[in-house]
């Protein structure tokens, strides 16, 4: 005999049923089956909606409605798949159900609140119709069908919508009903009868209880649990990303999982699993071939310690503090009993070391019941002052992380607060589990996920992730998606992967989820409707739950740069392509770097001077180890070192200005390049990074060209115009030439900090003197390079080495 239950997912519309239908028919061709079901996806909430307490009948009648129109469509389709399906008379039970549940709604209208017993009742309905559904496919597929009616034979106690059931009672029931070996054998799950035989129900998610009481019950030699995921994963496999899912786990790690959260398993489902020696699978019926994870008595030295990283939401915790804790030993069992007594559940306890705090978890539901019941039980000693006032603290979540001795894993509580205080999340209390099979922590509900990722990342995931947030994919975020791509494998051998999670341009941006291979991306790209603004990006960084993730703006946006310090106080770094942040007034540029270090974050920019070219790295390893800068000169422009160098050949001005724009060197307009503004852009960074506290309207312009080029915004129209300077140019360029010198654009910070970009006449001995082609030079004399300076030369533009400077720039947030 084996066993086999059906969550609502594995029921949620037509085609599922006969899924379910199919996989019970497989297995009934080797050995006799017993089926426990759950209600239809959402039915059971629907219902629940109904008992909430501020609903009016019209909302009750809706939500009856919206239940009975799953149901009839999951029949209809049926029959229209399997034609000889028994609809009508399917039909008129789902009819007969419903109208009965309205009818308790009206009788009970007048009561605030419906009494437990009802409550049962109608919670219960979607369960008895899955029965229904199931039976009717059955039977028209020929074959026999006993329904164990779960009211009279799996005899429970306790409360009506949370029972516990009594499993020598209900053994004997069951071993009384005559059941043919050739039978399917179906039942209700989340369903049970008291000694009243009245209905009472096993608390949400109860149906998996159901089956391995069942199991139990028919001396099952396996009990398989099909669910919508593969099995038990790390995490939360529909929350967390980068889970795996375990072979197998011990009975005992099942039941610390579910009870300290996994939805996947009933708390109580394994306990009566264990004493029968049971083994029980967890599979998907979406995907039959999948092994699944096993459930059973094992040996775990072999293995990995840690299992879960588990979670439970809406807990409130209570303090309670004063002397009468340390004279009372009583009063902390006191509390205990009654709160049993009264059905509420303590998740979590935790005493201080001096004895006059305790304080305890629940579910934040049992808050109101808790504070009266401790009222009463404490008014004289809280009056006398013998105990302070009760505090609540609200809207957390108990964090946990399973596995078999796991206090024998080293530096796995070191691991876990690292991994919360890099997030900058606050513990509010910590537990370990008496059956050292748990360590929990309490901690904000609004943090529980960027949480658990982490934690989860840390100790199941062997690599350093960094997320990253890549914003405009011109040639330079193109490239640097390429060479992400390109150095996967090596990064891979390093431990090191790197997930884009959004790529966005001006306009569209793609949300990068598992699915999405990063080889296609552009495809997806084109195919992604959803539309990039501020909002939109800031919603999703908002969100973010992962550590070390990036913002990589390789746009030329003004107002993302000023979105910077927004960004690195939602706890990501920053990576900048552009020079728009650093040349922005000094205020900014003080205000994201002190937010950064507030933020312990970083905000990098190797490619503002140079583009590839190791420039602020090298001059803050310098001026970190206590270098000063006496003095800087450079050419900091590939274009007009291209076109000076030219000069020389004595080619024209306005020549060497086309083949320059020809070759991809300068900008759009090469008068940009000319007017000198974007060197003293660069220059003011660098002086900025030395540590002057200057503006760009102090740095002292030479232009190249006179004022009126400017209005010349037609490229053509400047190329012509640029004509009139080629006499004037070739005079300078001879001049120079007689006195064995060449002209070079340069950028100079003097010591004090004055700055001027000019044309300037070069003699051999300078290291700039052979600057030409496109490259760029930098010299910083400084106390430890003089007199012969520190030179960093190379090209300084084009996609690819902007690119791989930003990627330096990306690994230097983990290394
Ligand atoms: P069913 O309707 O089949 O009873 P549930 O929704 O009750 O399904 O349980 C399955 C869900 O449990 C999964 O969809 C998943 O989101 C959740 N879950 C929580 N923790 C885990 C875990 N560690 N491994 C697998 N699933 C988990
Ligand atoms: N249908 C019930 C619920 O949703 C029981 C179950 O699914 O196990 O809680
Ligand atoms: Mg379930």
């Amino acid at each position: 005999m084996k066993l086999l239950k059906f969550g609502g997912t594995s029921l949620a519309n037509a085609k599922k049923f006969l899924c379910v239908a199919d996989i019970i028919e497989k297995n009934k061709n080797h050995e006799q089956v017993a089926i426990v079901l759950s209600a239809p996806a959402k039915i059971t909430n629907y219902l629940v909606n109904i008992i909430e307490n501020n609903i009016n009948i019209n909302q009750a009648l809706e939500q009856i409605e919206l239940s009975e129109k799953i149901c009839i469509e999951i029949i209809k389709n049926i029959k229209k798949i399997q034609s000889n399906f028994l609809y009508e008379e399917t039909k008129k039970i789902i009819k007969t159900e419903f109208n009965q549940l309205q009818n308790i709604i009206y009788n009970f209208a007048s009561l605030k609140k419906y009494p437990e017993n009802i409550q049962a009742i109608i919670m219960s309905r979607g369960e008895i119709l899955s029965i229904e559904i199931m039976k009717n496919i059955l039977i028209s597929r020929f074959h026999q069908v006993t329904i164990i009616n779960p009211v009279e034979n799996i005899i429970s106690k306790g409360s009506f919508l949370n029972s516990k059931v009594d499993i020598n009672a209900s053994k004997k029931c069951i071993s009384k009903i005559n059941i043919k070996n050739d039978n399917i054998i179906l039942m209700a799950g989340f369903i049970a009868g008291n000694n009243k035989g009245e209905l009472v129900i096993l608390g949400r998610n109860g149906s998996d209880y159901s089956a391995a009481i069942l199991a139990c019950c028919l001396n099952s030699k396996l009990c398989e649990i099909w669910t919508d995921v593969d099995g038990v994963f790390t995490a939360d496999p529909r929350k967390i990303f980068n889970t795996f899912l375990l072979k197998s786990i011990s009975y005992e790690e099942a039941m610390e999982l579910s009870y300290f959260g996994a939805k996947v398993l009933h708390p109580r489902t394994i306990e009566p699993l264990k004493d029968f020696n049971i083994p029980c699978i967890i599979k998907n019926t979406s995907n039959i071939k999948s092994k699944g994870t096993l459930i059973c008595q094992k040996n775990n030295s072999n293995e990995n310690m840690l299992k879960s990283v588990t979670n439970i939401d809406d807990i409130a915790m209570f303090i309670v503090s004063g002397d009468l804790i340390k004279q009372n030993n009583n009063l902390i069992s006191k509390i205990l009993d009654i709160l049993k007594k009264e059905n509420i559940n303590i998740i979590l306890i935790t005493q201080s070391s001096s004895k006059n705090n305790f304080n305890f978890c629940i579910l934040e539901k049992d808050t109101k019941r808790t504070m009266i019941l401790l009222n009463q039980l404490y008014e004289l000693e809280l009056k006398e002052k013998l105990l302070n006032n009760i505090n609540i603290i609200r809207n957390l979540s108990i964090l946990s992380i399973i596995g078999f001795n796991i206090f024998q894993k080293s530096n796995l509580t070191s691991k876990i607060f690292s991994s919360l205080g890099k997030s900058k999340i606050n513990v509010l209390a910590i537990s370990q589990g008496s059956s050292k099979y748990s360590i929990s922590v309490v901690i904000k509900k609004k943090n529980i996920l960027q949480s658990m990722q982490t934690i989860h990342d840390e100790l199941f995931y062997n690599k350093t992730i960094i997320n990253v947030f890549l914003i405009g994919i011109g040639g330079v975020g193109k490239s640097l998606i390429n060479q992400i791509l390109k150095q996967k494998k090596f990064l891979e051998n390093k431990n090191i992967e790197i997930k884009i999670r959004t790529i966005a341009n001006s306009k569209k941006i793609l949300f990068l989820n598992n699915c999405i291979d990063l080889k296609h991306w552009e495809k997806y790209f084109k195919e992604s409707k959803e539309k990039f603004n501020l909002e939109i990006l800031n919603k999703s960084l908002k969100n973010n739950c992962f550590l070390n993730s990036v913002v990589i703006d390789c746009t030329s946006d003004e107002n993302l740069s000023k979105q910077y310090v927004n960004f690195i106080s939602k706890g990501l770094h920053v990576i900048a392509s552009n020079k728009k942040a650093n040349t922005s007034s000094l205020e900014y540029y003080n205000k994201i770097r002190n937010t950064a270090l507030k933020e312990n974050k970083k905000f990098l920019y190797e490619t503002n001077v140079g583009a590839g070219l190791p420039v602020i790295q090298t001059l803050q390893n310098l001026f970190h180890t206590g270098d000063n800068l006496i003095c800087f000169k450079g050419i900091l422009s590939g274009s007009l070192s291209f076109i000076f160098g030219k000069l020389e050949e004595n080619i024209l001005l306005s020549d060497a200005t086309k083949q320059a724009k020809d070759l991809g060197f300068t900008e759009p307009n090469p008068c940009d390049d000319l007017s000198g503004i974007d060197v003293a852009r660069k220059l003011l960074i660098l002086a900025r990074e030395v540590g002057y506290e200057i503006e760009l309207k102090d740095i002292e312009i030479e232009p190249i060209l006179p004022e009126h080029f400017k209005k010349y915004h037609n490229t053509e129209e400047f190329l012509y115009k640029l004509k009139e300077m080629d006499a004037i140019f070739i005079e300078r360029v001879k001049k120079a030439k007689n006195s064995g010198k060449v002209l070079r654009f340069v950028g100079t910070i003097e010591k004090g900090g004055k700055c001027s970009v000019k044309i300037e006449e070069i003699n051999s001995n300078n290291p700039l003197y052979k600057v030409k082609n496109g490259e760029n030079a930098l010299t910083f004399y400084t106390n430890y390079y003089q007199p012969i300076p520190l030179v960093l030369r190379g090209y300084g533009a084009g996609n690819n080495v902007t690119a791989s400077g930003v990627f330096s720039d990306l690994l230097r947030i983990i290394l």
